[in-house]
């Protein structure tokens, strides 16, 4: 462990020279080819570590130190030009707590200069994931755009920058000094990117891999002709040289840049309190992909003038600002192998198998690929370094490989091969159809994994509400590593389960040493405890729980249990229609596909679907198994209940105080009412709660009539008032048409 104060042993000169290195190398891909090869975050975290090493040994540092340069250097495919003023790069802090750190030493540092300066102000801002480009306009007239380069020499760039829309040729108004640098970001906007890439895909050609790259990429274009087909974009966010000018802070500044006809960004703010600044990291840290542009972090700069300069610079940032960097969303990481899972239906999913790594604050480890025409878009293969992308709750997703390392993978890449048989059971795969990119499982009744996805999905919220049957107890059930012969072998066996049947059930889990995986699996009962010679095995209070769900589960209404079947295209909404309409399962096993076809919210395909799922021997057997255990397959009507809206569609959007969604849609139905999801000409009211969107907007349109929480009460309770009464005074005309249609 290296000590402060100690000189620094040959091994970490070693370490220390390597990685200075290391960072010179990928400076270089990420400035100078517009092509990284390892994630920022993985960037930031060895730069870091540079830094630590001199700060505990500062007679390391040199002055080709990368933490004494700003970043980049000037490619011969450009000339070189000499800003006027030098160009910094930010202090970067990665925590509140470093933040706050920082803020407190730069009130500490202002606090000296007494009087001479005012009170701190804090320009907060977005900072933008782009690339910082400096502006010179002489006489009003924009005259050069230069790169950032190394911050004194940058690359000219002026053709390319004369094809961005946003950057004014020429300043517009007056009071511009006769020579002023203006500095910004180019962006490209993300909905632009997109846009962009998908144009890329239609000609065949490969992706750009994030807005950040593709913005450098295409303005270190050698054709301007080929920047302008680019959707580069821009914000100015600083100052440099500027003959004559008067504005005594950055903020005022910018309402000048406004005014000449310059791009300033539409987010900043000028805050009195760190715990503003605060709120305003909160904020943008939630709403960041709600913004017209991507964002790596918020920069905090003193606004007064007269303090920056008091604060100077250090070779490579200023004193007087600093970039809070938000977790990465996009790391670099290994991508392990390609495995494929069977989902309920059969569908055989390509997954990626990664080396954990931390993204937008969780760990991940595995990422769909949807199906081999994905795996074969994205151009990755196993053995590949890919990119992998997490954004705030957005599932994670593997942009693509890193093809600048591929060679240097060992042992070497290899192309991922969709299997022909399934891996669950050993069953042929075929697509359900010709055409079909997808490849199914047609084991449907016996193949563990299918099995295993409809009993996890049979347990789900929406359907039986099993709490104590989740995931591994799913596994458990239907594919434990002991005994040989699982205690499920169809669902139907679910609610006839006895302990017994659980005793001996073994699953492989990983063990974990201070709540971080091994690597190293063992066997372990899941559903009993662990016996020793005192105190034999038990089932443990999660299979206790389950038993106990099992039997509330018994007693659920028709259309949870029908919901549970896992019957193509019966979700929710469609299962409620037909509880409704029939009543019993024996009476929907029975009907006719036109009868089904015919009740509101069902339809042909999923008659169909019915159909075909009931002449299914095995399905017939999990519905007679359940009903032999008790499952209750009939819905009691409650007679007590005075059908009210009988004949009436109602449809229910946005937040009501004290239903929830559900609660109201049974309360119309138990009333003889329809539930509807579309407000349509017969829609016979519409409840509205809180937030109701675009329903609430048709339903007015339509002149369907509108009822709030007392309203809907009140025609629960008493049905639709005779026309005329006081219970149904209409909105408008509109509306009286509309009831009494
Ligand atoms: P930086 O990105 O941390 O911050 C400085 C830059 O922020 C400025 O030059 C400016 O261009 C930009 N910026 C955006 N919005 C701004 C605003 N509102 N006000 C002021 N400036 C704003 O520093 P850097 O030196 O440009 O780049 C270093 C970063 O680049 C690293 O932290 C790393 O994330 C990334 N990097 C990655 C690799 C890699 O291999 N992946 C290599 C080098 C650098």
């Amino acid at each position: 462990m290296e000590a402060e104060g100690t000189p620094p042993s040959e091994a970490l000169r070693d370490e220390y020279e390597q990685l200075a290195d290391l960072v010179r190398k990928y400076r270089y891909a990420y400035y100078q080819e517009d092509s990284p090869t390892v994630s920022d975050a993985e960037f930031d975290e060895l730069y870091r570590r540079l830094e630590e090493l001199e700060a505990l040994h500062p007679e390391l540092v040199s002055n080709d130190s990368p933490t004494q340069e700003v970043g980049g250097e000037v490619s011969s495919a450009f000339a070189a030009v000499e800003h006027l003023q030098r160009m910094y790069s930010l202090d970067d802090v990665f925590s509140l707590d470093e933040l706050e750190a920082w803020v407190r030493k730069a009130e500490a540092s202002v606090a000296k200069l007494g009087d001479s300066v005012p009170p701190i102000a804090w320009l907060t801002e977005l900072k933008i994931d782009g690339l910082a480009v400096n502006l010179l306009y002489r006489d009003g007239k924009l005259v050069r755009a230069a790169t950032r380069g190394d911050g004194t020499t940058g690359e000219d760039i002026t053709h390319n920058v004369l094809t961005i829309k946003e950057i004014p040729r020429e300043l517009s108004g007056s009071g511009y000094p006769s020579e002023v640098e203006i500095r910004g970001e180019v962006f490209i906007p993300s909905k632009a990117f997109v846009e962009f890439n998908e144009t890329l895909v239609a000609a065949g050609k490969a992706p750009l891999a994030n807005p950040r790259n593709a913005a450098a990429g295409s303005l270190r274009q050698k054709d301007p002709a080929e920047t302008a087909k680019r959707p580069l974009s821009m914000y100015v966010h600083g100052i440099g040289a500027r003959e004559g000018l008067e504005a005594k802070s950055q903020s005022e500044t910018y309402k000048l840049l406004e005014a000449w006809g310059l791009p300033t960004s539409p987010y900043l703010k000028v805050l009195d309190s760190f715990e503003e600044v605060l709120e305003f990291i909160a904020h943008y840290g939630e709403h960041r992909h709600d913004l017209a542009h991507e964002i790596d972090g918020i920069v905090v700069k003193i606004d007064d003038f007269a303090t920056q300069r008091a604060l100077g610079y250090t070779s490579r940032v200023p004193r007087w600002a600093a970039a809070y960097k938000y977790p990465p969303e996009e790391v670099h990481t290994k991508l392990l192998d390609i495995a494929v899972n069977v989902g309920r239906t059969g569908r055989v999913t390509p997954f990626g198998l990664m080396e954990p790594v931390k993204v937008a604050g969780s760990t991940v480890g595995m990422a769909t690929l949807h199906n081999q025409d994905v795996v074969k878009a994205k151009g990755v293969m196993i053995g590949d370094i890919v990119i992998l992308r997490k954004a705030g709750d957005v599932i994670p997703e593997i942009v693509g490989p890193v093809l600048a390392l591929r060679d240097k993978q060992d042992p070497p890449v290899r192309e991922f091969v969709m299997p022909t048989e399934c891996p669950s059971c050993g069953t042929p795969l075929a697509p359900a159809k010709d055409g079909d990119v997808d490849i199914r499982c047609p084991n449907a009744k016996s193949c563990p994994s299918q099995l295993r996805e409809r009993v996890f999905h049979l347990a789900g919220r929406g359907a039986f509400d099993i709490e104590a049957l989740g995931w591994e107890a799913a596994i458990a059930l239907t594919q434990p590593a002991e005994p040989p012969t699982p205690p499920l072998t169809s669902e139907a066996g679910l609610f006839s389960l006895t302990r017994e049947d659980l005793a001996d059930v073994l699953i492989r889990r990983e063990k974990r040493s201070k709540g971080v995986g091994t690597g190293e699996y063992e066997l372990v009962p899941y559903f009993y405890t662990k016996g020793t010679a005192k105190s034999p095995s038990k089932p443990t209070a999660t299979t206790e729980k389950l038993f106990v769900e099992l039997e509330k589960a018994k007693k659920q209404p028709l259309w949870r249990v029908l919901v549970a079947l896992s019957i193509r295209h019966v979700g929710p909404t469609a299962s409620r229609a037909l509880a409704t309409a029939f009543g019993s399962m024996e009476a929907i096993r029975n009907a006719t596909e036109e009868q089904m076809a015919h009740v509101d919210g069902v339809g042909p395909t999923i008659a169909v679907a019915l159909k075909e799922w009931f002449a299914v021997d095995w399905h017939n057997e999990i519905v007679d198994s359940w009903a032999a255990a008790g499952v209750r397959m009939e819905d009691e009507r409650d007679t007590s209940m005075p059908r009210t809206l009988e004949g009436l569609t109602i449809v229910v959007t946005g937040t009501l105080p004290n239903f929830s969604r559900d609660e109201a849609k049974e309360a119309i139905i138990i009333r003889g009412g329809k539930a509807s999801g579309s407000v349509s000409k017969k829609t016979s009211y519409l409840v509205a709660g809180e937030s109701a969107g675009t329903k609430l907007d048709k339903a007015e349109q339509l002149g369907v009539a509108v009822l709030d929480e007392d309203g809907f009460r009140e025609l629960l309770a008493n049905g639709p008032a005779e026309p005329g009464t006081e219970a149904d005074v209409p909105q408008d005309e509109a509306s009286a048409e509309a009831v009494s249609e």
